[in-house]
């Protein structure tokens, strides 16, 4: 189908050329160009962001690793630049606002551009088009990163009314924290209410570990894992592994495609606290994600990974002193830094990924990706 609707607008684009232009044109044979304009991308898209993750946090990731890193399975690498509209230095809000709307946009900006009008999200854009979507998160639901691809609001700091955008969304899977967005609003209003009625079935913490729920995989799928912010890996958080299993499994028991982003919150949050351990723990419990995602990707053959972070957080060094068993490590900041960022890409179309290029380019990648852009 999507083939179809992609050679009709080639068709029409080079009968458009053809009627205006001075050179005799001449109409290609359909059979000749029929190679170059079928989409042979994926079908789906896992897209994983690890929150304040640059170099330094991968490489004492592997350092205290047994074993290489799953994310060293990959061999198409880019870098992006992760500046914002305004700011040499991103914050979460607008990195992921450039991968999800494709716009550089204001720090704390959620899925608006620079003069706050709503734009046009990946996620979105995905729904219109009959794909599957979801998001999960190790933060609460309605932080910078995940918001970003569902809601449209002026400010990150609107929780409760990122929230509400829950409900003019059709995402099919969503998981993370902040439970009290949901159903201990200061508007009284119940969330989970308002979504079961729209057809959504809402569990969190309380009703069990989501390996232990039996879940209609034809209803849409809301999950909350905390009450405010999940704990840290260190301290107990164990559920991103198996919730992103769940998740894969959900959204691709139908046969349109899905796109599903992947987040490792707190990778960030231990650049911010100068913690090395903290760090070391989150990036090593995303790359155990990594290595799932990536195990389900090479069976299924037509799903696109896409690993990134949106900036680094902290200026995290691995000093002098260092060893194969104790990282000296320095930090220059307890913000984000300026520093290009690694971009890991497997599968169909992982090879657009190599390169130098700036961040709202992912979102022009996946879309080509997808088949969803006509090239010229
Ligand atoms: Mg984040
Ligand atoms: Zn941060």
């Amino acid at each position: 189908m999507k083939n179809t609707l992609k050679l009709i607008g080639i068709v029409s684009i080079i009968a458009l050329h053809t009627s205006c232009g001075t050179k005799k044109v001449v109409t290609p044979d359909l059979k000749t160009i029929t190679p170059e304009i079928t989409h042979k991308g994926p079908k789906n898209i896992i897209f994983m962001i690890g929150d304040g993750m640059g170099l330094a946090q991968i490489t004492a990731g592997m350092i205290y690793n047994d074993g290489p890193l799953n994310l060293e399975r990959i061999t198409e690498i880019g870098f992006h630049k992760s500046s914002s509209y305004d700011d040499l230095i991103t914050d979460s809000a607008a990195g992921a606002t450039a991968f999800a709307c494709g716009i550089k946009t204001y720090n704390g900006a959620i899925g608006v551009d620079q003069d706050t009008i709503a734009a046009y999200t990946i996620l979105e854009e995905a729904e219109s088009r009959g794909l599957h979507t979801g998001l999960v998160a190790t933060s609460t639901i309605v932080h910078a990163t995940p918001a970003s691809f569902i809601a449209h609001n002026r400010s990150r700091q609107n929780y409760e009314e990122i929230a509400l955008d829950f409900l003019n969304s059709d995402i099919d899977f969503f998981a993370g924290g902040g439970r009290k967005f949901f159903n201990r609003r200061a508007d009284g209003r119940d969330l989970y209410q308002e979504l079961s009625q729209k057809g959504y079935v809402i569990k969190d913490f309380i009703d069990g570990d989501i390996s232990t729920l039996s879940i209609d995989k034809t209803k849409k799928f809301g999950y909350l894992t905390a009450d405010k912010d999940p704990l840290p890996a260190a301290q107990g958080r164990d559920y991103l592994r198996p919730v992103s299993k769940v998740a894969i499994d959900h959204l691709s028991n139908q046969k349109d495609g899905f796109f599903l982003m992947i987040e490792g919150s707190q990778i960030d949050w231990g650049g911010h606290s100068n913690q090395a351990d903290y760090i070391i723990s989150e990036v090593q419990d995303f790359d155990r994600v990594i290595g799932d995602v990536l195990d389900w990707a090479a069976k299924d053959g037509e799903t696109l990974v896409v690993i990134t972070a949106d900036h680094e957080t902290g200026g995290f060094a691995i000093n002098k002193g260092s060893t194969r068993d104790t990282i000296n490590a320095a930090f220059t900041s307890d913000y984000h830094t300026g520093v290009m960022i690694p971009v890991f890409a497997f599968g169909p179309g992982a090879e657009a990924f190599k390169g130098i290029y700036e961040n709202t380019s992912i979102y022009d990648k996946m879309r080509k990706a997808f088949g969803w852009v006509n090239q010229q």
